[in-house]
């Protein structure tokens, strides 16, 4: 479903499912923090309060584990929450028209640039 790391493909390649739906927006960087980093960072301060290291363990412990504990959940969340907005048809509430007609201009668009 990606095309690139965290870029979504335009369809899916086995269903061909349109993602134009799929709008996740910082939801992924919002869960990577809840899970990961508030919990590393708990971790860290508690490392800091029991052994009382030298400021060069955490650069080497602590901070290299919180930034790629929240870089690699990213795209497993993205794809769980696209995955979700599509099982439980979510969308703003009230925005029913206005996805309507975005999508309707995105299908045109697409469609001239076929032609073009
Ligand atoms: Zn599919």
């Amino acid at each position: 479903m990606f095309r690139k790391w965290l870029k979504l493909a335009d369809r899916c390649a086995v269903c061909d499912l349109d993602y134009c739906f799929a709008a996740p927006d910082d939801g992924p960087a919002f869960f990577s923090l809840c899970i990961v980093a508030f919990p590393l960072t708990f971790v860290a301060v508690w490392l800091q309060a029991a052994f009382e290291p030298p400021f060069w363990v955490h650069l080497v412990t602590s901070l290299p584990l919180l930034v790629l504990g929240c870089i690699f959940p990213l795209q497993p969340i993205k794809g769980w929450l696209v995955a979700s907005q599509y099982v439980n048809k979510a969308q703003e509430a009230g925005t029913e028209k206005l996805w309507a007609k975005l999508h309707a201009d995105a299908r045109k668009t697409s469609l001239g640039d076929r032609d073009g």
